[in-house]
């Protein structure tokens, strides 16, 4: 994917997907489900306590819950993992970018930079539109899919998606 095409998409949110798999903790391996025991010990490890075990058809299971806070990619969740289901080694592949819906503030006139103030490795900008407005865009290429921006967003206009189809895997 490019940056001028995924900058395109991404500047209206056209990649969401309604099916989006649930966004397992960094370094979940293409076996996660059958591996992942439920067990809890990445919930316990994550110094961010982003963690939280919800169910699924096989029992519960590890989610990524940003509303307390961003993730470090720390890997503290993949080491504590001892069947396996996350690896260290994979940590760096992580596939979630944000999207920004058009609930967004600063996309409906109200003054707001909250996501652009909390990204650190400078994924958001703003075009300015008519009538005060700003629309954010976002560069998949730099963003991280750390979840800062969500931590800070008032009003809840960022989520995350997989902007590419193998996501079967972390279903
Ligand atoms: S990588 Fe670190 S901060 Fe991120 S979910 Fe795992 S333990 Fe938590
Ligand atoms: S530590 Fe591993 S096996 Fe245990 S719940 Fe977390 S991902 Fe599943
Ligand atoms: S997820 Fe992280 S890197 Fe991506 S836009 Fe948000 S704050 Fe920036």
């Amino acid at each position: 994917m490019t940056t001028q095409h995924s900058r395109r998409n991404f500047l209206r949110g056209q990649l969401s997907r309604p099916d989006a798999p649930p966004m397992r903790p960094p370094g979940a391996q293409a076996r996660f489900m059958d591996l992942c025991t439920g067990c809890g010990d990445c919930v316990r490890a994550c110094p961010e306590a982003i963690l939280v075990l919800r169910e699924s058809r096989s029992g519960p299971r590890p989610v990524v819950d940003f509303a307390q806070g961003g993730c470090t990619f720390c890997g503290a969740c993949a080491e504590a993992c001892e069947p396996g289901a996350l690896s260290l080694e994979t940590v760096p592949d992580w596939p979630w970018k944000a999207v920004v819906s058009d609930s967004c503030l600063s996309l409906n006139g109200v003054s707001c930079r909250a996501c652009e103030d909390s990204c650190d490795p400078r994924a958001i900008r703003f075009r300015l539109m008519t009538a005060g407005r700003a629309a954010p865009i976002l560069d998949t290429d730099c963003c991280t899919g750390c979840g800062d921006c969500a931590v800070t967003c008032p009003a809840g206009a960022i989520s995350f998606e997989i902007p590419e189809t193998q996501t079967e895997r972390l279903a």
